[in-house]
Order: C-alpha cells, then sequence, then structure tokens
C-alpha cells in the first residue's frame, strides 16, 4: 500500500470521531512524508494545524495507524509549506476524502496497549521518558530520588510510591520512567502502566468475565504496578474495592504499587478512608512547579536533546514568561522551534512573544484601586520599598534619585521598572504606585508600567535586569 494510500485510510477512520468542521480545519493538505522503524511522519502545512493535531490527535493517529500496521510505534508533525501548493503530491484533499456516511460510534482503541501474560495488560510505556532526561531543581527533588530509590529497589522501602502534582509538572514522566527503568535493569519484570479509566475498564470486564478472585491472583505476577491520576477513581465504589483488595495482594507480595494523583491523599475527595490509608503506608511526594532556574534548566536541556540553539536571552525570555506547567513550556519552545525552522531563521525574543501573545500570556492588571488596601497596604508597602531597594542598588542609584523628579534616562528606566514591579508583582494600584514616586498621577504609572511590558517582549536586557531583580526580590 502506498503511503498516501494508507494516510487515506488512517483519514477515514478518524473522520467519523471528529466534528466535520475540525476535520476539514486540521487535516486538510496532510500526508504521510516517510515511514521508518515504525515512526510516521505526517507532513502538515501549517504550524497551526501542527500543534494542534499533535496537542489532540496524535494518540488517535497512532492508533487509528497501528489497527491498520501494528509495526507503526510512533507517529510526529512536520511543518512543510509546500503542502500548502497545489503541486505536492503527497497530500490529501480531506474534502473530497469517501468517508462513511454513517457515524459510527467511537470505538474504544486498544491499540497502544500490550498484553504482558494471559489476562494482563498495560498501556506502552513511552521510552522517550527517562529518570535520566528529567530535569531536577528543588521542585521535584524529592519525587525524583524517590523514583530513582523505587527503581533500584522495586516493592522496598518505598512502597507504594504516591506522587502528586499539578497538570504538566512531570508525573506521568517519572512515573512511566520509573517503569522503563524497572523493566531494564529488573530481568522478566512485569510492569504494568494504566490509568485509572483504564483500571476502570479492566476490573468492569474482570467482573464480567473471569471474576475479580482471579483477576487479583493474575495481578501477582506483576513486578510494578503504576497507576496514574488516581483521583479519577473517585466514587467509582465497585473499582474502589477491587483496587483496594489488589493493591493489599500486591503488597503482601513486595510488589511495588506507584500512583499519581493531581492532589495528596487527604485531599482525595470521593476515596474510600481505607484506601487513602494503604496510600499513606509509603513515600508521598510532590511536585510544585519549577521555578525561573528549574524553567531555564529544563529548556536548554529539551534544546540540546533536539539538538537545536537558542540564544539565552530567548530562554528566559520564555521561562520569564511562562507560568502554567512544563507541558506549556515546552510547547512555546516546539512553536518557536516549529516556527524558526519555518522560516529559517534563529527564535527571538520578538517571535517568541508573538506566540506567547497568540498564547494569550499577557500578565492580567488588576484594576486600580484594588490592591494595596488597609492592612494588606502595611505589608505591601514594606514590600514596595523593597522594590524601591532592590531596583536602585542593581543600577547603583540613591533612592531618592530613583523616586524623585530627575529625567535623565539612567534613572528615567530604573524608575520605570521599580513602578512596573510594583504594580504588576505587588499588584498595587496604579494611585498606590503613583503615591510612593512623590505623588505622581495614576496615568504616569500607566505609561511606565506598559512601556517596561513593550520592552519586556522585545529587549533582552530589560528582561535581564527585570529578572536579576525579580530574583533579588525573591519573586
Ligand atoms: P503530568 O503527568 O504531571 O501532567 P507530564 O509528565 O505529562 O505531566 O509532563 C508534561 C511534559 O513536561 C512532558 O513532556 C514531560 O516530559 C515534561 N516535563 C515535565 N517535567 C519535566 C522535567 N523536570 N524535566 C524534563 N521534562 C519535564
Ligand atoms: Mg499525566
Amino acid at each position: 500500500m502506498s503511503l498516501k494510500d494508507f494516510w487515506k485510510e488512517v483519514l477515514v477512520k478518524i473522520e467519523p470521531t471528529v466534528k466535520r468542521a475540525n476535520f476539514v480545519t486540521w487535516f486538510q493538505d496532510t500526508g504521510v512524508l516517510s515511514m521508518e522503524e515504525g515512526k510516521m511522519m505526517i507532513g502538515v502545512p501549517t504550524p497551526f494545524a501542527h500543534d494542534w493535531l499533535k496537542k489532540y490527535h496524535e494518540k488517535q493517529i497512532l492508533d487509528m495507524a497501528r489497527e491498520i500496521d501494528p509495526q507503526i510505534n510512533s507517529v510526529d508533525f512536520e511543518v512543510h509549506s509546500s503542502l500548502k501548493g497545489k503541486d505536492d503530491i503527497r497530500k490529501i484533499d480531506v474534502k473530497k476524502l469517501k468517508t462513511s456516511s454513517t457515524k459510527s460510534v467511537r470505538k474504544i482503541s486498544r491499540a497502544n496497549e500490550v498484553m504482558l501474560v494471559e489476562g494482563i495488560s498495560s498501556k506502552c510505556l513511552n521510552p522517550k521518558y527517562t529518570l535520566d532526561n528529567f530535569i531536577v531543581g528543588s521542585e521535584n527533588r524529592l519525587a525524583h530520588a524517590s523514583c530513582l530509590a523505587v527503581a533500584s529497589n522495586p516493592g522496598g522501602y518505598y512502597n507504594p510510591l504516591f506522587v502528586y502534582g499539578g497538570v504538566g509538572l512531570g508525573k506521568t514522566h517519572l512515573l512511566q520512567a520509573t517503569g522503563n527503568s524497572i523493566l531494564q535493569t529488573v530481568e522478566d519484570s512485569l510492569v504494568v502502566y494504566t490509568t485509572s479509566e483504564n483500571f476502570v475498564n479492566e476490573i468492569v470486564e474482570a467482573i464480567r468475565n473471569s471474576g475479580t478472585k482471579r483477576f487479583r491472583e493474575k495481578y501477582r505476577k506483576v513486578s510494578c504496578l503504576i497507576i496514574d491520576d488516581i483521583q479519577f477513581l473517585a466514587n467509582k465504589e465497585q473499582t474502589q474495592t477491587e483496587f483496594f483488595h489488589t493493591f493489599n495482594e500486591l503488597y503482601d507480595y513486595n510488589k511495588q504499587i506507584i500512583i499519581s494523583s493531581d492532589r495528596p491523599p487527604s485531599s482525595l475527595a470521593g476515596i474510600e478512608d481505607r484506601l487513602v490509608s494503604r496510600f499513606d503506608m509509603g513515600m508521598i511526594v510532590d511536585i510544585q512547579f519549577p521555578g525561573y532556574e528549574t524553567r531555564l534548566a529544563i529548556l536548554q536541556a529539551k534544546c540540546q536533546q533536539n539538538g537545536v540553539i537558542i540564544p539565552r536571552e530567548v530562554l528566559e525570555f520564555i521561562s520569564e514568561n511562562v507560568h502554567n506547567s512544563v507541558r506549556e513550556l515546552e510547547g512555546v519552545l516546539k512553536q518557536a522551534i516549529a516556527q524558526s525552522q519555518l522560516e529559517n531563521s534563529v527564535p527571538t525574543i520578538n517571535s517568541v512573544s508573538k506566540i506567547l501573545q497568540k498564547l494569550n500570556k499577557d500578565i492580567p492588571l488588576v484594576t486600580p484601586g484594588i490592591a494595596g488596601v488597609d492592612e494588606g497596604q502595611k505589608i505591601a508597602a514594606r514590600v514596595a520599598e523593597d522594590v524601591v531597594t532592590e531596583v536602585s542598588a542593581y543600577y547603583k542609584l540613591s533612592q531618592r534619585d530613583l523616586i524623585g523628579l530627575d529625567r535623565r534616562k539612567e534613572v528615567m528606566m530604573p524608575r520605570q521598572i521599580a513602578m512596573y514591579l510594583i504594580r504588576n508583582e505587588l499588584r498595587y494600584s496604579l494611585e498606590s504606585v503613583g503615591e510612593i514616586f512623590m505623588g505622581r498621577n495614576h496615568t504616569t504609572v500607566m505609561h511606565a508600567c506598559l512601556k517596561v511590558k513593550k520592552l519586556l517582549k522585545v529587549d533582552s536586557k530589560t528582561v535581564r535586569d527585570v529578572n536579576a531583580v525579580k530574583r533579588a526580590l525573591g519573586l
């Protein structure tokens, strides 16, 4: 079968599961560029299609492709603007694609699962997740160390291991990496990795077919059971009961259990107390959102892994402005790389700031008057003074000059930065910022903040300076 026919078949499978408008928008003019060693490279016409497909359809495409050819083990996407043109024969015009007219029910695909032994299957572990390529900072050090400990001695002291933290902070990475490591180091090991949704399905199936006792017995053969996102077991009483027994069985046989969740065991509403108390028996570790330094280190590591060189100031800029998750951090970096490849240029602060703008990454402003009132004002006032102190120290100015009326450029800029920090970081109202600076008008403050905000998007020196002051302030 040609690559084109193969892709057509995949698209025919996907079409009934996606809204027509979305299907046409995102799959139009796509094509398979290559298929090597089980890796299917899909060409897409725009960076937007690239990001969308990668984010929302990667797994589905892989599942569908594997239904046709089980040899395929990964898919990736590449932007090829030539696919927009008429002459590229690899692409498919999905508007003309002959698809099923009856919308079939979405099939539950188990294509990315492996059957380990009779009756026990696991989701495939992604080999890209390793304990080595997980960047360690103070926010995730304990979680990483615990995983290392588990990997070197499964079923030992840290059993169960419970890892919790917010979305996109690396839980799945750590869990799968630990599973990968056990597979490599422990001979004949059976590692089962599953999400709690999957686990529910399995238990339901077991209840229907073979009975739960056999299910439990089978699990004894497993060396390590990993359940990702356990919070989704909430209110699934029957599954919890069964999991409780499976847990005990595994635990008694010194089998390693690793669990992740978006919150600590004590906050897991809808999960039986006796299960929660089981989680408490081992090691509980959290992952916090990485601070600036760790974010920067992650970006540098990802650049190195991908063999791309991006100026440090651009990486600093991304670290500074992405605050939600490592996933988002990676996403912005990928977009920056994709875009620069497309334009054959090196990413700049300017180009990255456009990407961030598209993602709506502007710092929200608090309306005047909300921040810094009453009791809060006293505390905040002290902190505002800290900003003045730090900024003047950083620029080697006297504090009087900084807040005073001197209009020389070398004083104006630091002053504007100080105003910006007090307003945006400490959330003072425009009026209160004005007061600190010799009773200046709120429009002056607004003007200063906007100016600094603009500069932060285009000027690496400003980014560096603001970062340095923020770091000194512990912001
Ligand atoms: P979670 O399961 O907590 O939602 P993931 O494990 O899926 O998060 O992480 C999201 C992405 O960020 C993954 O691609 C992962 O490899 C990456 N990631 C997260 N933390 C780190 C880290 N400390 N070092 C390297 N990559 C990381
Ligand atoms: Mg996850």
